[in-house]
């Protein structure tokens, strides 16, 4: 699943290739739960737009428009937003790969699960919007109007503070890695970041958030953005689908220190990497090293 990182790198390579361009044609699939706006509307207000900027919040990404509106792309579970001049293999199941032949992989043709295509007007390549399991979401908001989906947003993980972690701990009894993953209190940190976080400030993630001191937010804070830092300088994770929009593979994950490495020995202490379950995800720590 894409998280912030994921998100992010989409955002900093679609920018170049979707800001200042004009929507000459927009082809969808047939409405379903995939448009929050339907196609007809979507294909009728976006058509003579130009992007004037790509912004992301958490997971979100958001293209605005120069008449005001903002168009909300967020990749689900599966989603794959991409420039039609790629030419990635990883777009491709093996089967089809296999069938196919060299040119055809050169340049990607909207299939059967690509439910948007944006078109432009200078004839250059497209914009794919790819979504096999179907879980992302497409919605235009108009100017000025307010969407709950982002209101209810906290602040954003990379630009976020201990204090901001620390204030909503304070009163709470649930687990700091539930309250890590509450969208509303920080938003973006997904599951892989949160244990990850975790372990390089020594806190387990099972601790009482009300038991978690001033300084160990924001060493939690710290190691959060560090390592969603260090997961976009390296392309995001390359985990499910996730496909960057230029082709390339993500290369994080080669860097984990505990996320789906139980029974492994911790890279500080050697002790075997334990795995739990909390608020339903799996989670993954060091009993030595964190307390
Ligand atoms: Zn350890």
């Amino acid at each position: 699943m894409p998280e912030l990182p994921e998100v992010e790198v989409t955002r900093r390579r679609l920018g170049p290739i979707l800001v200042g361009r004009t929507i000459e044609r927009v082809e969808t699939t047939g409405d379903s739960y995939f448009f929050l706006t339907k196609p007809e509307a979507l294909k009728r207000r976006l058509t003579g737009r130009t992007v004037t900027e790509l912004n992301r919040h958490g997971k979100y990404l958001l293209a605005e428009l120069d008449d005001g509106h903002r168009l909300l792309l967020h990749l689900g579970m599966t989603g794959q937003l991409f420039s039609s001049a790629v030419s990635s293999v990883r777009l491709f199941s093996a089967k089809t790969r296999g069938s196919l032949p060299p040119e055809a992989l050169r340049e990607f043709k909207a299939d059967a699960h690509t439910h948007l295509s944006l078109h432009f007007r200078d004839g250059g390549p497209s914009v794919l919007f790819r979504d096999v399991r179907k879980f992302g979401k497409v919605l235009l908001l108009e100017a000025g109007a307010h969407d709950p989906r982002l209101d209810k947003l906290g602040v954003d993980a990379l630009s976020a503070t201990g204090k901001d972690l620390f204030d909503a701990a304070r009163a709470r009894r649930i687990p700091i890695k539930t309250l890590l993953l509450d969208q509303g209190v920080i938003a973006g940190i997904g599951n892989i970041y949160a244990d990850e976080a975790l372990f390089l400030a020594k806190v387990r993630p099972g601790r009482s958030a009300r038991r978690v001191t001033a300084r160990q937010c924001d060493a939690i804070v710290a190691a959060t953005k560090r390592v969603m830092k260090r997961s976009i300088a390296t392309g995001g994770s390359s985990i499910s689908d996730y496909v960057s929009p230029d082709g390339s593979d993500g290369g994080y994950q080669d860097e984990r220190k505990v996320y789906a490495r139980k029974g492994l020995p911790c890279p500080v202490c050697s002790t075997p990497i334990r795995r739990v379950v909390i608020a339903t995800r799996s989670t993954h720590y060091c009993p030595e090293c964190q307390l």
